[in-house]
């Protein structure tokens, strides 16, 4: 039967989906799914009592780290959001293009790809600097909805564009992924929502 990861301690058991109202107390941190708290409040306020088992009829797990569980909700978040489609999937292109986008050499979901959460308010600050990609229909702009091209040299022009902005949040990561990007000798593809 399928578990459910916690969203406030991490813990990987629950019965059901924390995300309903089911009632169900999570063994470890002791809230009550239902109850129509802030997760992330209640997990502050969990962690800051000492991140504590709470059920005490029933044990931990074998090696049972409260810290190394946090990390499970990274996880989970991520697979929720990707199941809704929020996010735009910056995909690592394997080879390259030639001026046509090839629609069957994109997969959807790869390891090597960059996921943004589109809704961000952070993210739009990024658009004014991803106007010049190759959509589907041969045109040159940005399709939030469709699929973007960035040519090899398209993305060592964004790479530079990106690092001289000042004004742009969290962009270490994006500058990290670029880079890789860049050494396959390769572009990369932005897939819509
Ligand atoms: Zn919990």
């Amino acid at each position: 039967m399928e578990k459910y990861i916690c969203p406030i301690c991490g813990y990987d058991g629950l019965e059901d989906d924390p995300y309903q109202e089911t009632f169900e107390i999570c063994p470890c941190c002791g809230y009550e799914f239902g109850a129509g708290e802030d997760f992330d409040k209640r997990r502050h306020d969990w962690l800051k009592s000492g991140a504590k088992w709470w059920f005490k009829q029933e044990n931990p797990p074998q090696n049972w780290n409260a810290l190394k569980q946090i990390n499970n909700i990274q996880n989970y978040v991520f697979e929720r959001y990707k199941r809704r489609g929020e996010f735009l999937e910056f995909q690592l292109c394997e080879k390259e293009n030639s001026g046509k986008i090839d629609l069957k050499s994109i997969k959807h979901w790869q390891e090597s790809s960059l996921y943004v959460y589109s809704e961000n308010p952070l993210f739009e600050k990024y658009l004014a600097l991803l106007q010049n990609a190759l959509l589907s229909n041969g045109e040159i702009g940005f399709d939030e909805s469709g699929i973007n091209y960035y040519s090899h040299e398209k993305t060592i022009e964004l790479y530079n564009k990106v690092q001289k902005d000042e004004n742009l949040p969290d962009k270490k990561v994006l500058l990290t992924w670029l880079d890789d990007v860049i050494k396959t000798g390769h572009g990369f593809y932005i897939l819509g929502i």
